[in-house]
């Protein structure tokens, strides 16, 4: 009987384990992972979850993993992959052997230099960061939060929501820089500050001492930021040691073709540890940190270890929900020559980005709740199909976008 092995039991990883089953695998299935709780959601622990002190949000519970014969070691890290006799070892020193393995092992949170996280310095990536964090979230309370992305970001809404005092400190000259329009940046800002977060851009960290009773982050321009607890969002790096170790290609995350294969032909990898080529935007080598992405790719991966040979090919999506607001991202913008704004009332509004040659590559949309979900979905549909719209057309709010896509 076949053996499969998933390393990293976390979105992407059960998604790969529960998709072999149901595309007929009938070898084991073990899925291995480091953190003491089955697979969770990861994108509640700084939204809803936070804020209700929830548990984690289970992918699945105990007994579907049961009914569905896979084998769930949590608590157990792997060490090693014997890429020559084709088996793992945990750090215990256990042995498993594997036919076919999947990296799922997702990214950890950078560490500022000079720093380390524990005592009053935080980092958000698992339920037990954000329970941590937690437990500073009340009135009279005064976190800083390094980095304005999009953790950085939807944990100060959640802060405030608790009553807490939140100073954000961006180094670079706004927010959400990384792939996010500053039209729409802008508005997340604004909306921060009327909320009451104090946002400091362009504010570089000369030093942090995490002291008994405070955190002090002094800035290069002299202003000291003195808070309760200061929670560094600065990014993700991927998890690809073990990869580099078994001598695998690693290129900003584990390097995979389009159909997740790593260069040895029995292992694959996914999610947020992986870097692939993306078709429609030239094979370009991308590494997406985004939820979806981790559903999507574990499915195919197991497909592909079943013996498929189909390409990842959905456009990168990505959503952040601050305050009533949410934002919503489709697609790569940063080859974009031209952006037409469509306005949906009630504030809300989409971005279409064209490149030179006046195809759409990427949409970016911000409104409260739901506003700018279904037109993003048809943006991503008109991005896959690579059309070269009518600005005029996509600015217009009468032009139905099903319409383009018929056309
Ligand atoms: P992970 O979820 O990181 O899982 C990898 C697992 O592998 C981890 O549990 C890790 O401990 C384990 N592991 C690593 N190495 C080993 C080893 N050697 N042995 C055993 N186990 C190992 N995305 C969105 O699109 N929208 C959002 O709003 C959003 N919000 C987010 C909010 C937060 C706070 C965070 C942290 C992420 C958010 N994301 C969001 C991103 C999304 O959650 C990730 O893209 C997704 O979780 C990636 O899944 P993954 O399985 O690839 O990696």
């Amino acid at each position: 009987m076949a053996n499969f092995v998933i390393v990293g039991a976390g979105e992407c990883g059960a998604r790969a384990a529960f998709a072999l089953r149901d595309k007929g695998f009938d070898g084991t299935i073990t899925l291995i992972g480091s953190e003491t709780h089955l697979p969770y959601e990861r994108p509640p622990l700084s939204k809803d979850a936070l804020i209700a002190g929830a548990g984690p949000k289970l992918v699945a519970d105990a007994e579907r993993y049961a009914e569905a014969r896979i084998d769930v070691l949590i608590g157990k890290t792997v060490s090693e992959i014997d890429r020559t006799r084709r088996r793992i070892v945990l750090s215990d020193g256990t042995a498993l052997p594997y036919d076919k393995l999947l990296l799922a092992t997702g990214a950890r949170p950078r560490v500022l230099p000079g720093t380390a996280h524990g005592g009053r310095i935080a980092a958000l990536r698992s339920h037990d960061d954000a329970a941590r964090i937690r437990a500073h979230l009340v009135e009279g309370s005064h976190i800083a939060i390094l980095g304005g992305g999009f953790i950085g970001l939807e944990l100060a809404a959640s802060a405030r929501k608790l009553g807490a005092t939140v100073t954000l400190v961006e180094g670079l000259p706004r927010v959400l820089s990384r792939g996010v329009p500053a039209e729409i940046a802008a508005i997340v800002a604004e909306r921060h500050a009327a909320e009451g977060v104090e946002i400091l851009c362009g504010a570089k960290v000369a030093g942090v001492e995490d002291l008994p009773g405070e955190v002090r982050i002094a800035l290069e321009d002299g202003r000291v930021v003195s808070a309760n607890l200061l929670v560094v969002g600065i990014g993700a790096a991927p998890n690809t040691e073990l990869a580099e170790a078994a001598g695998l290609a690693v290129e900003n995350g584990i390097a995979v073709d389009g159909m997740l294969r790593t260069s040895d032909p029995d292992i694959f990898a996914a999610g947020d540890c992986t870097s692939y080529p993306l078709p429609l935007y030239g094979e370009r080598r991308i590494r997406l940190e985004s939820w979806r992405n981790a559903q999507e790719q574990g499915q195919l991966a197991a497909a592909n270890m079943l013996g498929g040979a189909e390409a990842h090919a959905a456009v990168p999506w990505f959503w952040s929900d601050q305050y009533d607001m949410t934002l919503q991202i489709a697609g790569l913008a940063d080859g974009a020559v031209t952006t037409v704004r469509r306005d949906m009332g009630e504030g809300a509004f989409i971005l279409f980005h064209l490149d030179a040659e006046g195809r759409l590559i990427a949409a970016s949309g911000i409104g409260p709740g739901n506003a700018v979900a279904r037109d993003i979905r048809l943006a991503e549909m008109l991005i896959a199909a690579r059309i070269h719209p009518d600005p005029a057309e996509l600015a217009a709010p009468e032009t139905k976008l099903k319409k383009l896509l018929a056309a």
